[in-house]
């Protein structure tokens, strides 16, 4: 079957997670990423050669995480919760300005600056909120460190990365921020010697709980009594102090704030399909990864405190160079006190995505394979996505989207925070027995 067309069924059957892989391998012919309202999705028209087999690339169909890691570093990790970590410390950026401005404590930012002063890169390949409307993002090229800032924050939107790559001037250096599938993908890449991706040295990546959909900006409009006429002019998913809350400015001069924990009120209407089916949180092949510190301690300082995640000794050597020069703070931690910040989410992709694929399969549907499974899934922690996904089920159609509409934002947010509290008490038992011992189960590598 011609490449295209199989990439055709992925993006159809909804497992596309617009990463942009596809359109970057593109050798001849037309193709590009068009938005739509479940995010960018590749259009693929007429007859395209590639440089190399796109559907061994797609995350939409599944990436081998176990042969990957064999290759990347040269064996399976000692916690598959995780992935390999070198060096894990709680941490933050020197700089008031950056951190301030930034989705937790900055440090992606500071590093792409340090990387981009320091002559390690040319350029960084951000992802910018605004571009090319305020409701909408774009990957980008910054050549200096006030592009940098303008670009941080975390984008709660998908937005396709990769498909820069053909972009890239040749001899030159990058680093890249992305998404957890996209780093393994571009790690495919550059095992395979697809060039533009050897010429990305730093891959940094944030943890990636979930994402929404783009419609979800009108709906919160609509929650909060917003007239269709009225044009967004300006849009930040973390505005303010850390952790941030979503603000929308409107043309006629409107300001509407959103506390982090109130808008995610959108999360089971919008959830995108990317954020149920993929099982890596820690954006695992990445050389840096970078979380919210989320904990009482460091909640109540404010100011942002991130969980910072070295990969390889390079890496580590670079955090340690900023740490000396002053310009960033780190603190010792260790792996397991991190990883139990995140539990929630963790048990989330590595329990519940797996269930969640499994099941599609079950029902004859589509979905990504990514080389293991959970040894021990116990019965109530099959119980616990059962009732998730039923949620998810009945929030995410035209229906239920038009009656959240219909009660303002101000009752939604507090309503749906207490009853996530509630659930993840409730919850909590079963999400957490046994994730301390996960173990997997590895299947024979297809690629
Ligand atoms: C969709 C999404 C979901 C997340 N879910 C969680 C979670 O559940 N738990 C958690 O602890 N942390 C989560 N994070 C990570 C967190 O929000 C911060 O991004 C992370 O702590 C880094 O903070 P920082 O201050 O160092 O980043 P900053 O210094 O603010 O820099 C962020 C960098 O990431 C880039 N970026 C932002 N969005 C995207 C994107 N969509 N794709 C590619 N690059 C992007 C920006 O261009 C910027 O360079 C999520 C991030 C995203 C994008
Ligand atoms: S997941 Fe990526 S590689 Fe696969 S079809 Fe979508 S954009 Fe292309």
């Amino acid at each position: 079957m011609p490449y295209s067309r199989e990439l055709t069924k992925i993006v159809r059957a909804g497992s596309c997670i617009g990463c942009g892989a596809c359109v970057a391998l593109v050798k001849s012919g037309n193709a590009s990423m068009t938005d739509t309202p479940r995010g960018p999705v590749p259009s693929l028209n007429g007859s395209i050669t590639f440089h190399l087999n796109p559907v061994e690339f797609c995350p939409g169909k599944g990436i081998h995480y176990p042969d990957l890691y064999s290759k990347v570093f040269s064996g399976y990790p000692d916690n598959w919760l995780t992935g390999h970590i070198d060096t894990v410390h709680i941490g933050y950026a020197k700089d008031d300005k950056i951190r301030n401005n930034a989705a937790s404590g900055g440090i992606i930012s500071s590093t792409l600056i340090y990387l981009l002063q320091t002559a390690k890169i040319d350029a960084a390949i951000v992802v910018k909120q605004g571009l090319p409307v305020p409701e909408k993002a774009r990957v980008i090229l910054a050549h200096t460190a006030e592009e940098i800032m303008a670009s941080s924050q975390s984008v709660y939107i998908p937005v396709s990365t990769l498909d820069i790559l053909p972009k890239l001037e040749k001899g030159k250096r990058y680093a890249i921020t992305c998404l957890p599938e996209q780093s393994a993908v571009l790690r495919k890449m550059k095992l395979a010697g697809y060039e533009p991706a050897r010429q990305v040295k730093y891959i940094l990546g944030p943890y990636t709980g979930t994402a929404l959909y783009p419609n979800a900006i009108d709906h919160f409009l609509r929650t909060n009594r917003i007239k269709r006429t009225d044009q967004i002019s300006s849009l930040k998913w973390r505005a303010g102090e850390w952790p941030g809350h979503l603000e929308i400015i409107t043309d006629s001069g409107k300001v509407i704030t959103s506390k982090k924990v109130y808008y995610n009120f959108l999360i089971p209407f919008f959830i995108t399909r990317a954020s149920l089916q993929n099982m890596d949180f820690c954006n695992e092949f990445a050389d840096l990864s970078v979380g919210d510190a989320w904990s009482p301690d460091y909640e109540k300082q404010g100011k942002g405190f991130s969980v910072v995640v070295s990969r390889n000794p390079e890496m580590t050597g670079i955090l340690a160079e900023m740490r000396k020069k002053g310009l960033i703070v780190l603190e010792e931690n260790d792996a397991g006190a991190a990883s139990e910040m995140h539990g929630h989410m963790i048990d989330f992709k590595k329990r519940g995505s797996y269930i969640r694929n499994r099941m599609r399969r079950i029902a004859g549907r589509k979905s990504p394979d990514f080389g293991y499974a959970p040894q021990n899934l116990h019965f109530s922690r099959i119980l616990v996505e059962l009732v998730i996904d039923f949620i998810f089920l009945l929030s995410g159609n035209r229906v239920s989207r038009f009656i959240m509409t219909l009660f303002p934002e101000k009752f939604l947010g507090p309503i749906f925070n207490g009853l996530r509290l509630k659930w993840k008490n409730i919850s909590k038992p079963a999400k957490r027995k046994g994730l301390r011992e996960y173990r997997v189960k590895i299947s024979e590598p297809w690629q």
